[in-house]
């Protein structure tokens, strides 16, 4: 990636400030490396320091998480708050329980998410966090026990005109349940608005568990459109069988395509009948067990463990996932299949060599801060439903959520074209972001 000779000491100082966190490091110098032609083009971006203060998150919080296991023993977790840009409204991104969970891996996520929630055009800013406590196997009891330390410490941080957080990786409907309920004790407040992703009895939005899915299939097909293709009658891959694998592959099968195969962190199974979704959803969502079960009950299907889906051949890819899942050689065996399209599903599932394999050999590639967008944009209409102590059928949430993403789409091939690179997503997405919030932190003063 070429970063413009401007930029070199901005990235340099990222590097040394930031010492080892790899991941936070990639969606930097990815984001610098669009940001060179926007540096030539309006000069005053470089002075009053703003690209170093996007790189710098507003606030870190780092906190120890103590619960009690079912056998009564104390376990210790840690727990993380990176509340990265409030330029364009409060600190809006989701929560991610996982082992792999550092400081490093929330930045980058936080700072993805500023970019991201500027592109929906919705009032929010950008944060991220999580922790690095390991939800498998674990009894509801457990799940509750650790939700509520968490949020014992996270509350005083929240509110919802400061922080909102949501789901992500390991936090779905179950979690963010008794975080609110946990929120609503401490606090004495009924305040919906602090959390996304709630439940509808309890102030939830229709269509937001789908939202990242759809959001991103509704993508792929724009971009796919504008070489007049579509996903009717395509074979498809879409990696991970979470809360976004499963939507996105419900509305490709709505769009006509066939999904062939998906996975999750043991292997990957393949269905040349196309995905039974029912059956994914039972084992994902219902018996929380792994999708090597799918095999045990179709005969037809195969189950590889280990290995990469990418090795399967489709016309269509879409990593939804994990950060840095598909690498450079999964990406060249992919155009060697013939892949003409590849949409992120997860934040940054791509490597960036992989990346650049795309775009080299021609194929439309869309960055997950692009892609992935519809997730975080429900969440905002969920809080302006909250504001509005208001409730919204699913087709009118799924129709504004349809129009956000076509605008996403049209706004990023739109600048790529105006920056002299007609097509190419990645920099029409950071280009037209970093104006959002660049023009919103040139307003507010050197805060
Ligand atoms: N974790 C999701 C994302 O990566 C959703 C965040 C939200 O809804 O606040 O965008």
């Amino acid at each position: 990636m070429h970063i413009d000779e401007k930029l070199t000491p901005i990235l340099a100082e990222v590097l040394h400030r930031n010492a080892g966190e790899d991941e936070f490091h990639q969606a930097v110098k990815e984001v610098l490396g669009s940001l060179g032609r926007v540096a030539a083009k309006h000069p005053r971006y470089a002075n009053g320091a703003l690209i170093e203060r996007l790189c710098e998150p507003e606030r870190q919080v780092i906190f120890r998480v103590p619960w009690v296991d079912d056998q009564g023993q104390v376990r210790i977790n840690r727990g993380f708050r990176v509340q990265f840009n409030s330029a364009l409204g409060p600190y809006k991104g989701g929560l991610r329980f996982h082992p792999s969970v550092n400081v490093g891996i929330i930045k980058f996520l936080g700072f993805e998410q500023t970019f991201k929630n500027a592109l929906t055009g919705m009032p929010i800013g950008g944060g991220k966090g999580g922790s690095d406590f390991n939800p498998r196997g674990r009894s509801d009891g457990e799940i509750m026990r650790f939700c509520q330390s968490f949020m014992t410490e996270l509350h005083r941080h929240l509110g919802e005109n400061v922080d909102v957080p949501a789901g992500d990786i390991g936090v779905g409907g179950r979690e963010i349940g008794y975080m609110f309920g946990q929120y609503k004790r401490l606090t004495n407040r009924y305040e919906a608005g602090v959390l996304t992703g709630k439940g509808l009895t309890y102030g939830g939005s229709r269509a937001r568990t789908e939202a990242t899915g759809y959001g991103a299939t509704y993508f792929v097909q724009s971009m796919l459109g504008t070489k007049g293709q579509s996903f009717a009658g395509r074979r498809v891959s879409v990696s991970g069988s979470g809360n976004v694998a499963i939507y996105a592959i419900e509305k490709i099968a709505e769009f006509g395509g066939k999904v062939v195969a998906c996975s999750d962190s043991n292997g990957y199974i393949v269905d040349d009948h196309g995905i039974d979704l029912a059956l994914v959803k039972e084992i994902k969502e219902v018996r929380r067990a792994r999708i090597s079960e799918y095999a045990a009950v179709k005969s037809a299907a195969h189950y590889i463990e280990g290995g990469s889906i990418w090795d399967v051949p489709a016309d269509v890819a879409m990593p939804s996932a994990t950060q840095n899942e598909l690498t450079g050689k999964d990406a060249r065996t992919l155009v060697n299949n013939g892949v003409i399209a590849v949409g992120e599903g997860a934040n940054m599932p791509c490597t960036p060599e992989a990346v650049r394999v795309f775009q080299e050999a021609g194929v439309l590639f869309a960055p997950g801060k692009a892609a992935n967008a519809g997730g975080v944009a429900t969440s905002a209409l969920e809080m302006q439903q909250n504001a509005s102590r208001d409730s919204w059928t699913f087709e009118q949430t799924e129709a504004r959520l349809a129009d956000v993403m076509r605008n996403i789409h049209d706004r990023c091939a739109e600048t790529a074209a105006d920056y002299g690179a007609p097509g190419d997503y990645v920099l029409g997405a950071n280009i037209a972001s970093f104006l959002r919030v660049a023009e919103a932190m040139e307003a507010l003063g050197v805060i």
